[in-house]
């Protein structure tokens, strides 16, 4: 199974969701990464349930009412998180808890509101499948400049070692 930060990595680059989980752990030490952190240790002072463990599989920021809420610092990579949020709610459905998802971006302010639909579902099938296969390869997938990798952990890794094309 997939875990909630493969999936975001999933769509934010594949390359970057080999390297994490064959155990290249620069993010630990990256201070967007220690950002997000602070940010979610702060985040919902008042709410008893936060950080929930879900089967010993996935973890959920906040499951409120009909909400699965999460917290990020910007909306940069807004269509990851709306993947992640999808991702959560359908294993959540397997398990027979039927629920939406909000996304709160703290830098602009604003919520997003996220509803897994069938065709949704298929896609985080799919994805899974892909991420399998991703991850059986004995080499990370090539590097492809994105326009976040002068912002991403492995920036040095990357074109250190191969060069920027
Ligand atoms: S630097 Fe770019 S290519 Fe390398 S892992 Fe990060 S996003 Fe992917």
């Amino acid at each position: 199974m997939a875990s909630g930060v493969q999936i975001h990595y999933y769509k934010v680059c594949k390359r970057k969701l080999w390297l994490f989980s064959k155990g290249i752990g620069m993010e630990e030490e990256h201070e967007r990464v220690i950002e997000g952190k602070i940010l979610h240790e702060r985040a919902y002072p008042r709410l008893n349930e936060r950080e929930i463990l879900i089967d010993n599989e996935f973890k959920l920021d906040v499951l409120e009412d009909e909400y699965v809420r999460e917290i990020k610092v910007s909306s940069k990579m807004a269509e990851a998180d709306r993947f992640q949020m999808l991702y959560y709610l359908y294993e959540l459905k397997k398990r027979g808890m039927y629920k939406k998802g909000l996304i709160s971006y703290t830098k602009e302010r604003k919520t997003e509101e996220v509803i897994l639909t069938e065709e949704d579902e298929q896609k985080i099938e799919e994805a899974r499948k892909d991420i399998y296969q991703i991850l059986q390869r004995p080499s990370p997938p090539s590097l492809k400049r994105l326009p976040y990798c002068s912002k991403c952990a492995y920036y040095e890794f990357c074109y250190a070692l191969e060069g920027d094309e």
